[in-house]
């Protein structure tokens, strides 16, 4: 059995998420809901972050395959939290 790390990025103009398939060359990527551009310069830096989780879950897949160590699988996702400092700046304005 494989593992497939699926990245998920969120829209913040229309809000929706929509998955990307990092298993293929990326060149360019657009929202499918809104068809607005991801910064060609953020390209990058997205499959780099991908790459950490993937090989992070590779590893703890082959230690519980190979040393019986037990299994963990890293998800990371955003939320937008409020914040006490969020009612203050409010307030001065
Ligand atoms: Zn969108």
């Amino acid at each position: 059995m494989a593992i497939m790390t699926i990245a998920t990025l969120h829209c913040y103009q229309c809000d929706h998420d929509f998955p990307l398939n990092m298993y293929q060359p990326i060149e360019k990527i657009s929202c499918p809901y809104c068809d607005t551009d991801v910064d060609q310069s953020m390209i990058e830096p997205i499959r780099n972050a991908w790459a950490q989780v993937s090989g992070l879950n590779q590893t703890f897949h082959k230690h519980e395959m190979e040393s019986e160590e037990p299994r963990f699988g890293l998800n990371v996702h955003d939320e937008e939290v409020h914040l006490d400092i969020d009612d203050i700046d409010n307030e001065t304005e």
